[in-house]
């Protein structure tokens, strides 16, 4: 099961819509586009959200990092801010620029467990507040594209022993 990680439900009640909208605006930023002159991928997408908003594991895992990027402690410009590293077997989940953590490294959590609130630490602005959300297997891939597929999987599940 995966959640949405802003809308805290899982992402086979939301409508592949929702999934877009709760997602990307080409205003912030969308999975794969270019910044600094084209030599830096976005690889993730910015979820729109407002100031302390609450931040859910979009699956299960151990928390792998929890706290400032480099520990560079509420400096501005250092990257992801405060963020969240969360893995299991096979997908890695990030979400940066959080205001305040709820999880520390170690931790095993749950699908759609509060990890933390929205913020603006690290590069973003306070007037575009969101969740820098990434999910990697190996590579990081698009993330809505990855919220549509298993939505669909999981509003048609596959029908057994028939
Ligand atoms: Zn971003």
């Amino acid at each position: 099961m995966m959640v949405h990680p802003i809308l805290g439900v899982p992402a086979g009640t939301i409508p592949d819509e929702g999934i877009r909208k709760g997602g990307s605006t080409g205003r912030i930023g969308y999975f794969g586009m270019t910044r600094n002159g084209g030599d830096k991928m976005h690889a993730g997408v910015d979820l729109i959200c407002g100031v302390g908003a609450p931040v859910y594991a979009a699956h299960a895992g151990r928390v792998m990092q929890a706290g400032w990027q480099n520990g560079g402690e509420g400096k501005p410009g250092a990257g992801y801010g405060l963020r969240v590293y969360l893995a299991d077997s096979t997908t890695t989940s990030v979400y940066a620029h959080l205001c305040h953590l709820l999880v520390q490294q170690g931790d095993e959590l749950e699908a759609g467990q509060l990890i933390g609130f929205a913020g603006w630490t690290g590069n973003a602005d306070p007037r575009d507040v969101h969740v820098h959300f990434e999910i990697r297997r190996g590579d990081p891939v698009d993330p809505v594209e990855e919220f549509e597929k298993i939505a669909d999987a999981e509003r048609h599940p596959p029908i057994k022993g028939v």
